[in-house]
């Protein structure tokens, strides 16, 4: 008998902003009765495998294929399969080229399958999947990480190649074709890969998008819908938005487990929040990412130890950024033990969404990274906002100026082109008045009901006939159908040659 069963297959970025929704749309998808094969690496799937194991507990069909990832053959140092292990530019560019070379064990993948996938969904960074996805005949969905907004916005600067007229990064530019009024540069919103020597790259990513077979979008309508109904208007294809896919399953096991093992336990974190009042604890986190200068990071720490309300907060500190001057900051001024009733310093990866969701989380510090954006509106939380590069600056006008949860930190430099170690974008006075004033203002009120309204919607586009909820059964059947008429044609995963060798290990 014909197996009729929807396969899917999914090929993420290997960044976490991009890995974490993809996994949870994985299992989403699967709960929905479709079959799910999942693209990863070693050192991608080793971060996931409480995911891993989970899933195959609970007798999801989801695969997880783990590729070798060609380190050697880009003069990458072995090991460097996720853009938070690279370390310079030089490397990003050999990080792009080695995941183009994942094309034909793909390939090969899908063709020693006993039928051809119905679908493929593949990250909006991985141009290169269009080749694969046109050799097999299978239909290609593009999946856009960050907010429709930015992706409208960044669509529309190419379009009308904006940045040809300009004589410097910082010149003002007013976004075209878009409902409301945006003003950026080319500094702060570069658009996708839009830099000297990544020309193919950039070229490769825009016609991908603009022949894919629709788009998916981790977002939700009520959020954001002029935007998204002006980027299917412009696009002329089917855009659904699925989100926000954190809210995919309400077990705090599962939501602890994304992206990678917390530093420290999700039940004494909760434990640890459970005893602070509503909305009064402070959460600080700049995503996966955005490394601070020790000097900005040691800013920031003085900011929260003079909080002179006693503020309490979790401030997240990454690994990487732990070098000696700031390790020995924290220990001369005794940071830890004189925050210790108030303060909670997570040194590594956070459980960000049970924070987040946990109702003492009251205000986030965030890059604006549109996961922990959507995040912090899932959880009703307001935002004090600080971008760093990509789409941050685009989305913080979102938050900021259109949806009006957030206050910013009015940085206008973007990472990118701070090359002073000293400089301080934000100092501890400016970050002390906006923590109070977000905290405790009237203003700092107001975004907070605004916030808990939109995470009410949120809620609701996800539960059985929300909207997302429907747009993801609606794709389903859109992609599950287009087998059935183009098998009439031919079964070409059956016909074709089985010529490629794949080094894959499914777990
Ligand atoms: N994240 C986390 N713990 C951390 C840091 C990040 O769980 O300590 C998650 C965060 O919840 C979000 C993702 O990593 O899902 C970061 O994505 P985002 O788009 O916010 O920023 P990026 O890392 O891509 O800059």
């Amino acid at each position: 008998m014909k197996d009729v069963t929807p396969h899917f297959v999914l090929v993420p970025l290997a960044a976490q902003g991009h890995m974490i929704p993809m996994v949870d749309m994985a299992r989403l998808l699967a709960e929905r009765g479709v079959r799910v094969t999942l693209i990863t690496t070693p050192v991608n799937a080793a971060r996931i495998r409480t995911i891993i194991d989970r899933v195959r507990r609970s007798n999801l069909p989801v695969e997880f294929v783990e590729l070798r990832f060609p380190c050697a053959e880009f003069g990458l140092p072995e090991g460097s399969e996720n853009i938070d292990l690279l370390s310079t530019l030089e490397h990003y560019k050999a990080f792009f080229d080695a995941m183009k070379l994942l094309k034909e064990p793909i390939e090969a993948l899908l063709r020693s399958q006993h039928r051809r996938p119905d679908c493929m969904i593949a990250d909006m960074c991985n141009g290169w999947t269009k080749d694969v996805a046109r050799r097999l005949g299978i239909p290609r969905l593009l999946f856009h990480g960050p907010s429709c907004f930015y992706i409208l916005c960044a669509y529309n600067m190419a379009q009308h190649r904006v940045y040809d007229r300009v004589t410097h990064e910082f010149e003002p530019v007013v976004v075209p074709d878009v409902p409301v009024e945006v003003v950026t540069n080319k500094a702060e919103s570069p658009g996708f890969f839009n830099w000297s020597g990544w020309e193919d790259l950039r070229a490769e990513v825009l016609e991908a998008e603009s022949t894919a077979d629709g788009v998916v979008i981790n977002t939700f309508y009520d959020l954001e819908p002029s935007f998204v109904d002006c980027y299917e208007k412009i696009m002329q294809k089917k855009v659904w938005t699925v989100g926000p896919l954190c809210l995919y399953s309400k077990d705090v096991d599962s939501k602890a487990a994304r992206g990678n093992k917390a530093a420290v336990d999700h039940r004494d974190i909760t434990t640890w929040l459970d005893r602070k009042g509503a909305s009064s604890v402070f959460y600080v986190s700049f995503g996966s990412l955005v490394l601070m200068r020790p000097t900005q990071l040691i800013e920031i720490g003085k900011g929260l130890l003079e909080c002179s309300d006693h503020r309490s907060f979790i401030w997240v500190v990454k690994e990487a950024e732990l070098v000696p001057e700031v390790e020995k900051w924290l220990s001369e001024e005794h940071f830890a033990e004189r925050t210790k009733e108030r303060g909670l310093l997570i040194k590594g990866w956070a459980p960000q969404t049970v924070i987040l969701l946990h109702p003492a989380i009251g205000g986030f510090l965030t890059h604006c990274g549109w996961n922990s954006t959507l995040e912090a509106i899932s959880a009703g939380v307001p935002m004090l906002t600080w971008p760093h590069f990509a789409d941050q600056f685009l989305n913080e006008k979102l938050v900021v100026d259109v949806l009006k949860i957030g206050r910013s930190l009015d940085v206008k430099v973007p990472r990118t082109h701070v090359t002073d170690d000293s400089t301080l974008l934000v100092t501890k006075e400016k970050l002390r008045k906006a923590v109070s004033e977000l905290m405790e203002g009237e203003e700092g009120e107001e975004m907070r009901r605004r916030a808990k309204a939109l995470a009410e919607k949120a809620k609701k586009a996800m539960e059985e006939g929300g909207s997302s909820y429907r747009n993801m059964d609606d794709m389903i059947e859109c992609m599950a159908g287009r087998y059935g008429e183009e098998e009439k044609v031919e079964d070409a995963v059956k016909e074709l040659s089985n010529g490629f060798s794949a080094h894959v290990v499914v777990t």
